[in-house]
C-alpha cells in the first residue's frame, strides 16, 4: 500500500499562553511512500519524526493537509479504521496477560464482519509470534521476558490484524546496543517478508542508514532530504544532512575557492572547476583522506586510534569548524609520523562537499553557480 502525504502539517500551539507563539512541528511534509518498501524517518529529537508518525496514524490530525493510502483519503478517517499496526519505544504490553493474550488482545476486539472464531484468532497469533520467533514464549508474562523479547510481542501483536502499513516509533531506543543491532535486522526481515509498506522512526542516523530502503531527513519540522541511504551519504543537500549522516561524523572546514582551486587554510587541496570564487564551508569525509606525504592539505596529528582493519588518525587544523579532524585509513597503509608534527593528505574528490557559508546549501562541484 503506497502512503501519500501531501502538504502535511501540524502546528501546536503554544504552552506558554504569554511568549504565544505555537510551534510548528511539522511544515509542509510532501512524500508519496512507495509500496511495500521501509521508509526511515530521521532526524535529531523535536523534530516532527513523532508527530508525522502519529498523523499517519490518525493519533493526531493534521492542521492543514491530506494523507492517502493507495487511493483513498484517510485523513479524517479514525485509526482503528486505518488497518495500522503501531509499535512504540517502550513495547506497551498488558503486564498482566500472558504474550499468547497480549498478541490476541486486537484480535479479540474485532466486531462486526471482522470478528473472527477462537482458532482463527489463535492460528493468526501463533503465525505473527512465529514471524518474530517467540512461539515459544506464549505462555510467559512480559515481566519473565528481555526487553528484546518484549519487543518482539509488540511487533506481533501490531502484526497480528494483518495491518496494511507498519508504523514503528523509535522501536529500539530502550534495548542495548547488540539487542538493537540484532533486533533491527529481524524488523528488516520481517518487513521483507511481509512486504508492508512500513515508516520506521528513529534518531539513530546508523539505524536508518542501515535498514531502509530511503531515508527522509527532517530537521525543525521540514524534511531536508530523501532517498536511498547511499544516496544521501554521498549526495547531501545540505550541511545539515552531511553532518547529521555518517561515524565518525564529516569533518568542517572553513575554505575559499580562487580561481577554480579550492584553499583550506593556505593549502590549495583541491581543483573545483566551475565554482565562482567565494568563501566556503568544507566538508570532508573522514574516508575522504589518502595519506600521501607530498599531499596538499596538512594537519596536526595528535593521536591513531587503532580500530581494527582500520585506523582512525586524530588531528587539528585551524582551519577546521570542529575542534578535531578524524581521517579514516586503512590499517596496513598507516605510517604517520606523529611526532614529525604533520599529517599531510591528498583528498578523494568525490568525498568532498562545498556548502555556501550563509545559506548552508551544497555547491556543486562542476556547475557555475
Ligand atoms: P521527534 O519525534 O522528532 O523528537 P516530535 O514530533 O515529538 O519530535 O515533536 C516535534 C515538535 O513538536 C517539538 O518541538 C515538540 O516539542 C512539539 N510537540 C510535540 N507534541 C506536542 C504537543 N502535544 N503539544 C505541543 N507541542 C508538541
Ligand atoms: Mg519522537
Amino acid at each position: 500500500m503506497k502512503i501519500a502525504l501531501e502538504n502535511l502539517t501540524k502546528i501546536f500551539p503554544s504552552r506558554n499562553k504569554k511568549s504565544g507563539e505555537e510551534v510548528v512541528a511539522v511544515n509542509n511534509f510532501n512524500f508519496t511512500i512507495p509500496d511495500g518498501k521501509l521508509i526511515g524517518l530521521l532526524g535529531p529529537s523535536g523534530c516532527g519524526k513523532s508527530t508525522t508518525l502519529y498523523m499517519i496514524s490518525g493519533l493526531q490530525k493534521p492542521s492543514s493537509g491530506k494523507i492517502f493510502f493507495g487511493e483513498d483519503d484517510v485523513t479524517e478517517l479514525s485509526t482503528e479504521n486505518r488497518g495500522i499496526g503501531l509499535v512504540f519505544q517502550n513495547y506497551a504490553l498488558y503486564p498482566h496477560l500472558t504474550v499468547k493474550q497480549n498478541i490476541l488482545f486486537p484480535l479479540q476486539n474485532l466486531r462486526g464482519k471482522d470478528k473472527m472464531t477462537k482458532e482463527a484468532m489463535l492460528e493468526r497469533a501463533y503465525e505473527a509470534a512465529k514471524l518474530v520467533q517467540i512461539d515459544e514464549l506464549m505462555d510467559r508474562k512480559p515481566s519473565e521476558l528481555s526487553g528484546g523479547q518484549q519487543q518482539r510481542v509488540a511487533i506481533a501483536r501490531a502484526l497480528v490484524k494483518m495491518p496494511r502499513v507498519l508504523l514503528l516509533d523509535e522501536p529500539l531506543s530502550n534495548l542495548d546496543a547488540r539487542l538493537r543491532l540484532q533486533t533491527r535486522e529481524e524488523i528488516r526481515r520481517i518487513q521483507k517478508e511481509t512486504g508492508i509498506t512500513t515508516v520506521f522512526v528513529t534518531h539513530d542516523q546508523e539505524e536508518a542508514m542501515s535498514i531502509s530502503d530511503m531515508i527522509v531527513v527532517m530537521k525543525l519540522g521540514v524534511v531536508q532530504q530523501i532517498g536511498e541511504p547511499q544516496k544521501v551519504y554521498d549526495d547531501p543537500a545540505n550541511l545539515f544532512v552531511a553532518k547529521f549522516l555518517g561515524t565518525p561524523p564529516i569533518n568542517v572546514f572553513s575554505g575559499k575557492v580562487e580561481g577554480g582551486k579550492l584553499f583550506i587554510g593556505a593549502d590549495c587541496v583541491l581543483d573545483v572547476p566551475g565554482v565562482m570564487n567565494q568563501e566556503v564551508i568544507v566538508g570532508i569525509r573522514p574516508e575522504g583522506f589518502i595519506l600521501d606525504e607530498n599531499g596538499p592539505m596538512q594537519c596536526k596529528p595528535t593521536n591513531v586510534e587503532v580500530m581494527g582493519r582500520d585506523v582512525s588518525i586524530v588531528s587539528t587544523s585551524d582551519a577546521s569548524l570542529n575542534p578535531l579532524v578524524r581521517s579514516i585509513i586503512n590499517a596496513d597503509n598507516n605510517n604517520v609520523n606523529i611526532a614529525s608534527g604533520i599529517v599531510r593528505y591528498t583528498l578523494k574528490p568525490h568525498k568532498v562537499f562545498l556548502f555556501n557559508k550563509e545559506t548552508e546549501e551544497r555547491i556543486v562541484i562542476g556547475e557555475v553557480k
